[in-house]
């Protein structure tokens, strides 16, 4: 396409035609100027085109795809290989479908454990998510398709999520909510973003130029098309300037004559809709015309749906070697999930599966298995009397019990958030009536995002199944059976309960608000500052073979912030089985630190690794500037605070063998100005502080008559515990050859004796 020559030949009309989709699912051809019409369509974790003429929602009202893990599964491989061998062969599936778009992937921070659409997205934390999030783009768009990475921004509740406003700081959205996209745009330049429903302080994010125009394109160098939610768009008008391109659905809408009329009227300049008009016309020319005669391998991708469920579920708990089972032992599989999974989330990312396998059919080639219900998956909120029987028998005969239970899909789902954390009271017990009966049983769990274990020390072992896709019961059972090792761990903590989590006095927030109170210190950030006791903490999994860290080094013991650091660390395997394990980097401030509020550690690097028994290897990471940085919002960009920081490798967020220390120094200095107010400790940081301070200490008898350590209870002692806090007005108190000095004297003196700027060190 001459794209700047169909430009030109455009009506204001058919300019204004290309910024709304056709009708649900397509964008609106120009035939006269060869321009064709491009499909989308859900997204993220497999297709979901419609049949035509279907009602929208339900697994059978859209063609067969693959339906792969749900994100909340697939975070946990913490395998960027792996999650672009699943992009690409979700975009192979969309060419041989004829499909441009694939909406994904969800990368939305599960900031409480209740949001109904946990499941669709990875993690809690920004940097996995970001990691993930990139690793499927490429995939994807290797295969000529494109993506939308979705929901610009902080859309991290269902409720009210068509008008809620999300109040969230500046540097909240820089450190928690945006590095996700941020990452996605910088490795992997997604071809589209999907801007979320909600208000972002205030604005539609549909009409929020500083999320759309200044934060998106001019800060990260976005260079692909927005398109709006499915009905997010508020004023149409004030969408074009804000940076978004195409609104959808289309269909029978007045928006494309009011950005006509807004071009007559001279409201929207001609130049902004041409800019969104060839943004769409470049995007059309990327991915559009694929060859939809070229078909995938419905069984090859079965098969890799059910390595990526292998490769990402995990085991939370195995005491005394429950698992792997063994062969011979007479195992009664217990619940409805062993026979009828909850395998994906409700809502548009629901997937017509190609086949689906659960464990029950799958073990019964492994080993001497019975199954009973237990509980019906639709009606679990009480015991099932008749259901619960049968099962304590089943499980008073074998001699292990694998029980099936987890949310059901009226529990969690999109358009919806959970109101608790508990699994059904049914299911509660369940587990409890056959841990009387049975002393080994292994729990495996069906949810999309957790639960509280009240029961958790009752059992042996528990597999985090999720929501596995298609292939997860041959997953399951493979991992139940030893023909796979666990190698998944958790990308969200588990809090022991609900009001644990930083978001639960907040969650929701008053009506149409919801002020992210809780700042940076979402998930294990706020768990560890607070040094609380979690049921299962971030980046826990264990394995059926053991590892041993050592040698930890660092490739210097100070930089500063233009330098890299490497930190290289041995792992063994010192199990009897092959094994892989996902080595784990974090970096927090050695000290505390009344200059910047911080987390004490955050995740920084990590590398999944496969390890023979007796096999060892050796990971490296390189840490930049961000791997130390916080967002100073002074300056407008990523700062590091001199001084010293620890580096921690190992298997989890609480689980960190080695540690090591280095001294970062600044090589930035921020604006700032003292005044009359600003406390003798933050002068002292300035360039000449120390030399002003002394001075004035020196000439001023009630400081400078202070002789070492006053003893306390004295005049002297209080004084000098209060001067670092006195800013230069207060120090005059003391000092009545300055007591006539005005506000501006004061100011002055401060302006020829310190500069105006401060490294924060
Ligand atoms: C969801 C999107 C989805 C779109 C199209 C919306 O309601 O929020 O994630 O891609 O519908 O189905």
């Amino acid at each position: 396409m001459n794209i700047k020559e169909i430009i030109s030949q455009m009506t204001v009309e058919e300019k204004a035609s290309l910024c709304s989709g056709l009708n649900n699912w397509f964008t609106k051809p120009i035939e006269r100027l060869g321009v064709p019409s491009i499909m989308m369509t859900d997204g993220p974790h497999g297709l979901r085109k419609v049949v035509d003429g279907a009602d929208e929602l339900g697994a059978s009202c859209s063609y067969p795809a693959t339906c792969f893990p749900t994100a909340v599964l697939t975070a946990c491989s913490f395998d960027t290989d792996l999650l672009a061998e699943m992009g690409a062969a979700i975009g192979a599936e969309a060419v041989s479908e004829d499909i441009a778009i694939v909406l994904g992937p969800g990368v939305n921070i599960k900031r409480s454990p209740l949001c109904g659409r946990n499941f669709e997205y990875f993690s809690e934390d920004p940097y996995l998510a970001g990691e993930m999030a990139a690793a499927f783009i490429q995939g994807v768009q290797s295969k000529g398709v494109g993506t939308s990475i979705k929901h610009f921004a902080a859309n991290n509740q269902e409720t009210r999520r068509f008008s809620t406003d999300a109040v969230v700081d500046e540097r909240t959205l820089r450190e928690i909510y945006f590095p996700a996209f941020e990452k996605a745009v910088k490795k992997s330049q997604p071809t589209t973003f999907m801007c979320s429903y909600n208000r972002v302080n205030g604005e539609y994010a549909a009409e929020n130029f500083h999320l759309l125009t200044e934060v998106l394109r001019d800060e990260w160098g976005f260079d692909g098309v927005v398109i709006s939610d499915w009905g997010a768009v508020n004023d149409r008008v004030e969408g074009v300037i804000a940076g978004l391109e195409l609104e959808m659905p289309g269909g029978t809408n007045p928006n494309d004559e009011a950005i006509v009329a807004a071009v007559r009227s001279g409201k929207l300049p001609e130049a902004t809709l041409d800019i969104a008009v060839e943004r769409m016309l470049k995007l059309i020319e990327r991915v559009g015309g694929n060859d939809s005669s070229v078909k995938y391998d419905i069984e090859a991708h079965n098969e890799l749906a059910c390595k990526v469920a292998a490769e990402s579920m995990v085991l939370m708990k195995n005491d005394k070697g429950l698992l792997p089972l063994k062969k011979d032992a007479k195992v009664a599989f217990i619940g409805e999930f062993a026979e009828a999974p909850r395998y994906q989330g409700g809502g548009s990312s629901q997937v017509n599966p190609t086949m689906l396998t659960c464990a029950y059919d799958a073990a019964k080639t492994y080993g001497n298995i019975t199954y009973s219900k237990g509980y019906s998956a639709n009606h679990c909120d009480e015991p099932d009397a008749k259901l619960q029987a049968e099962a304590v028998a089943a499980a008073e005969d074998a001699d292990v019990c694998v029980l099936f239970v987890g949310l059901p899909v009226s529990y969690e789902t999109e358009g919806m958030d959970r109101s608790h954390m508990r699994m059904p009271r049914g299911q509660e017990a369940l587990i409890e009536a056959v841990t009387i009966a049975n002393p080994n049983v292994v729990v495996v769990l069906f949810n999309g995002s957790p639960v509280e274990m009240p029961w958790a020390h009752r059992v042996g072992a528990i597999l985090e199944a999720y929501l596995g896709g298609q292939a997860g019961g041959s997953a399951i059972s493979d991992l139940l059976y030893g023909k796979s090792n666990p190698c998944g761990k958790l990308a969200e903590s588990f809090p022991i309960k609900l009001s644990d989590n930083p978001s639960y006095l907040y969650y929701l927030g008053e009506g149409d608000r919801a002020e992210y109170r809780e700042g940076v210190f979402v998930g294990y950030r706020y768990y560890d500052a607070k040094e609380m006791e979690v049921l299962f903490p971030f980046g826990h999994g264990l394995s059926y073979t053991t590892f041993e860290y050592s040698n930890l080094r660092l490739s210097s013991n100070s930089i500063d912030d233009t330098e890299n650091l490497t930190a290289t660390v041995e792992i063994k395997n010192t199990g009897t089985v092959a094994g892989k394990e996902i080595v784990q980097l974090y970096v927090g401030p050695k000290d505390y630190d009344d200059r910047v509020i911080r987390v004490p550690k955050q995740l920084e690097g990590f590398k999944k690794i496969a390890l023979e028994p007796g096999e060892s290897k050796t990971v490296s990471f390189t840490l930049d500037k961000s791997s130390f940085a916080y967002y100073n919002t002074v300056v407008k960009d990523w700062h590091v605070l001199t001084g010293d920081y620890l580096i921690f490798v190992g298997a989890s967020s609480r689980d960190l063998a080695l540690q090591a220390e280095v001294f970062l120094t600044s090589t930035v200095r921020i604006p700032f100005r003292a005044t009359p107010n600003t406390a003798v400790r933050d002068i002292l940081r300035m360039d000449g502080g120390q030399a002003f301070v002394d001075e004035l200490k020196a000439s001023t008898p009630a400081f400078a008559n202070i002789k070492g350590k006053p003893e306390p209870g004295t005049l002297e002692f209080m004084t000098q515990c209060m001067l670092p806090d006195m800013g230069l007005r207060m120090m005059n108190i003391f000092d009545s050859s300055r007591k006539d000095m005005t506000l501006e004297d004061l100011q002055d003196m401060l302006d020829k004796a310190v500069g105006d700027q401060v490294n924060n060190d």
